[in-house]
């Protein structure tokens, strides 16, 4: 059955980006209408932030705000003088969801529950006239000069528009390379590295904040989590993400190095350690007492021992485990809070002045289907709203 509708934009995907671009888009007179394979919306908002939804980041200098995106800050860069964080919380304050910042600069619903945002954008798509079509997938898009046409597992629908908002599905990219545009090879990011054979997993659920890991050129500092498996936490998952693409190509098998006390050096360390008194102990360096145990232990050095009694190639041993304790990783896990997929349209085939193809000019793209992700923070959906509400922000404007 063919359904025909007179329609300004098809939404492909009725998850952030979607409902986001359709509810603005109807808000400037577009009749939209959302074409969603499951038979929920929002599916992946609603498991986000381990179910509080972390909506954006208390950052709002562009600039610095892009430094969160190791893909696509170039991009995203013009994009967030347009719609940034403190737009997106105007945008939520004013459709009646309070927001609240944590002390590491996250932004949930001060209802702590992502169905507090699910509630906000499904009334506001109703009030805005934005038709949804739910259990309905898109299995090819032809793009003609004055029109698209969809065809789904429901008939084929025409519109002027089409806005491609289905996140990281490999069917739908590609559908998108049929239409000419390539897709930069799919990868996955922000996910804790196993470390199997780490002395540091008898640590388990310890943070040591603020530390260092590096693989490389990539040095990330911040709490890191030592867990039965590995590392996780801030510093790690920020460094799975910028280094996503080397870790793949090697199999999640490379050695990183930990700087436990990287605001102390390691000439400070041999001076503490030299002029030490029997009353110096982990407390004065700010380490968890656990940690430094076990690096002890591990060295075969007597904790009751004065640090200036023992020899100076021990002092040297304890400041390399102290500041460059090597580990190997081999292999990652989810971390089940947020997951990103790095990779998607090539950027060069996108004009950022309006979110079009450059191939096809009506064709739209918004959210992760894009080769754009972020580091974990609030800062994926903040790429979802930016780049989906620009549509209709440019279109208005013309
Ligand atoms: C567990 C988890 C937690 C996360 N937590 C956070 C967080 O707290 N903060 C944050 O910033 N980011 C978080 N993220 C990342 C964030 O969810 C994504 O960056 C964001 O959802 C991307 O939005 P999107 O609209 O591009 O894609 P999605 O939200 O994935 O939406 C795409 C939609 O398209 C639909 N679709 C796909 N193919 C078709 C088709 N052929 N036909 C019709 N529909 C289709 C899908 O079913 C889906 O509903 C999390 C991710 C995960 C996995």
């Amino acid at each position: 059955m063919d359904v025909e509708k007179e329609l300004d934009f098809i939404v492909v995907g009725g998850g952030a980006s979607g409902f986001f671009g359709a509810i603005n888009l109807a808000r400037i007179g577009q009749k939209v209408l959302i074409l969603e394979k499951f038979q929920k919306v929002l599916t992946k908002l609603a498991v986000s932030g381990g179910g509080r939804c972390n909506v954006t980041h208390n950052q709002f200098d562009p600039k610095l705000l892009i430094q969160n995106y190791p893909r696509g800050s170039k991009a995203l860069l013009g994009l967030f003088h347009h719609f940034n964080p403190k737009d997106m919380m105007a945008w939520l304050e004013q459709a009646g969801v309070s927001l609240k910042i944590e002390a590491d600069g996250r932004i949930f619903p001060v209802s702590n529950s992502s169905s507090t945002i699910i509630e906000c954008f499904v009334n506001e798509a109703t009030k805005e006239g934005v038709e949804i079509i739910k259990g309905c997938e898109v299995l090819d898009i032809v793009c003609q000069p004055n029109h698209c046409e969809v065809t789904t597992d429901q008939g084929v629908f025409k519109s002027k528009n089409v806005l491609i908002a289905s996140g990281s599905n490999k069917a739908v990219w590609e559908i998108i390379k049929k239409l000419g545009h390539h897709i930069i090879e799919p990868t996955p990011s922000l996910f804790a590295l196993n470390t199997p054979n780490s002395i540091f997993n008898h640590l388990s659920g310890l943070s040591v904040s603020p530390a260092t890991i590096s693989y490389n050129n990539h040095s990330f500092t911040g709490p890191l989590l030592l867990t039965h498996f590995g590392l996780s936490g801030p510093a790690a998952l920020k460094l799975s993400s910028f280094a996503a693409l080397d870790f793949a190509g090697m199999g999640y098998k490379a050695e990183l190095y930990i700087d436990f006390l990287p605001n102390t050096s390691s000439n400070e360390l041999l001076n503490l350690f030299t002029k030490e008194t029997k009353t110096f102990n982990q407390i004065q360096l700010g380490l968890p007492k656990r940690l430094w145990e076990l690096l002890l232990q591990t060295l075969n050095l007597d904790k009751n021992k004065p640090l200036n009694h023992i020899s100076k190639n021990d002092k040297n041993r304890l400041i390399q485990a102290l500041k460059k304790s090597a580990v190997m990783m081999d292999g990652k896990t989810t971390h089940k809070e947020e997951f990103v997929t790095a990779g998607g349209v090539d950027l060069k085939e996108i004009n950022f002045s309006t979110m079009q193809s450059k191939l096809h000019p009506h064709l739209y793209f918004a959210g992760e289907v894009l080769n754009i992700d972020g580091v974990t923070g609030g800062f994926n959906f903040q790429a979802a709203w930016t780049t989906s509400y620009l549509i209709s922000s440019k279109l208005n404007s013309r």
